[in-house]
């Protein structure tokens, strides 16, 4: 009853059940903590909604059960994409999803996820965690109470499904077409149209013409969601996603009311699954990619190569372009330039010439 009685008057969004009252020390020992996460994914899905389950199992895990988490799935408790106001608000304490989707708080937000033809997870966790990204995209962040951290990386992503070849950049003229961020951005100048649709709306919006393509992730995920039933062709690369980073956002005042040591595990196990959920992806999409070729007779094409140098020379223009948005989003591209031309005259003398090098025959 006494337990009861307390739930009940502690109300709100965080509910410190049992002695925690009492303060720090001996008293926050025994404190549990009991937290909601909402998600932009569809419960479960492969890869980024199982991604959420291992954080939220990881953090009771490791505080030997002092903080439990529920996690829910887009529209369980709110909208994919009012995850961001759901945590911002504290009305949960946690959400999982990816910076991108909230471009209409400010333009800076995708920066947090991925560039057309930008960094790859590798560059991108080394810009947020040895670079300013994390400093940047936590002062972002900050005023709408909200702390985040990058909580998984899909890798290079797949370029999409369509219905039509793209042979030239006019094919993308009056294309409608899923594809969030800057790369929807890209299209749009291309005089396609760009829909932010959930993952869970994209079969049926491909499938009823609703859209002409979609993109998703890639060969795992895409293969979940039975995308190859209602698309001709599978272009490749991801340009628009070439490492797209995953958010955990934590309500600011619920992280900090925690002891220390469990702030420091939240924060560790988003790290713990952001280097996790790049390895499932490498992982887990050769053997997707090869039930889709083989299986279900997949017609994968690559983009032609001067659509590709066409596609990069508008990509570097509308990011750009971005700079010139508001203060913050010209702080945080001038970061992540500077941060790409290093990475990028390491990267070809590494990585590039090493797989160039593997493939030598
Ligand atoms: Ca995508």
């Amino acid at each position: 009853m006494q337990r009861r009685d307390f739930i009940k008057k502690a109300g709100g969004a965080s509910l410190a059940v049992g002695a925690g009252l009492a303060g720090a020390g001996a008293a926050d020992a025994k404190t549990q903590y009991k937290w909601k996460m909402v998600t932009t994914w569809p419960k479960n899905f492969p890869g980024l909604g199982t991604a959420a389950n291992k954080l939220a199992a990881l953090i009771g895990e490791m505080s030997g059960g002092r903080m439990r988490i529920k996690v829910y799935g887009a529209k369980e408790l709110v909208p994919a994409f009012e995850t961001f106001d759901a945590v911002s608000r504290g009305t949960v304490e946690m959400g999982h999803g990816s910076a991108y989707y909230w471009k209409g708080k400010s333009e800076a937000a995708q920066f947090f996820s991925t560039v057309p033809f930008g960094l790859t997870a590798q560059e991108m966790n080394a810009w947020m965690y040895f670079g300013d990204g994390l400093k940047l995209w936590t002062e972002l962040y900050d005023p709408f109470g909200l702390v985040p951290a990058p909580a998984g990386n899909t890798g290079v992503q797949m370029g999409g499904w369509f219905n039509k070849e793209i042979n030239s950049l006019a094919d993308m003229k009056g294309l409608k077409m899923r594809i969030p961020g800057l790369g929807g951005e890209v299209l749009s100048r291309l005089g396609g149209t760009p829909v932010n649709l959930p993952g869970g709306e994209l079969f049926t919006s491909l499938q009823s013409g609703a859209i002409d393509a979609t993109e998703w992730v890639g060969p795992y995920n895409d293969l979940a969601f039975g995308l190859y039933k209602a698309a001709k062709y599978y272009y490749y690369p991801g340009f628009h996603e070439p490492g797209t980073t995953l958010e955990a956002i934590i309500n600011k005042k619920a992280l900090h009311a925690l002891p220390k040591d469990l702030q420091s595990i939240v924060l560790n196990a988003c790290r713990v699954v952001n280097q996790d959920l790049l390895s499932e992806y490498t992982a887990r999409n050769p053997a997707a990619l090869d039930t889709l070729l083989n299986k279900h007779k997949v017609n994968m094409r690559i983009y032609p190569e001067d659509v590709l140098k066409q596609l990069r020379k508008v990509s570097e223009e509308v990011v750009a372009d971005l700079a010139n948005k508001d203060a913050f989003t010209k702080k945080t591209y001038a970061s992540y330039a500077k941060f790409y031309n290093q990475a990028r005259r390491w990267s070809d003398i590494s990585q590039l010439a090493f797989l160039q090098a593997r493939n030598l025959s």
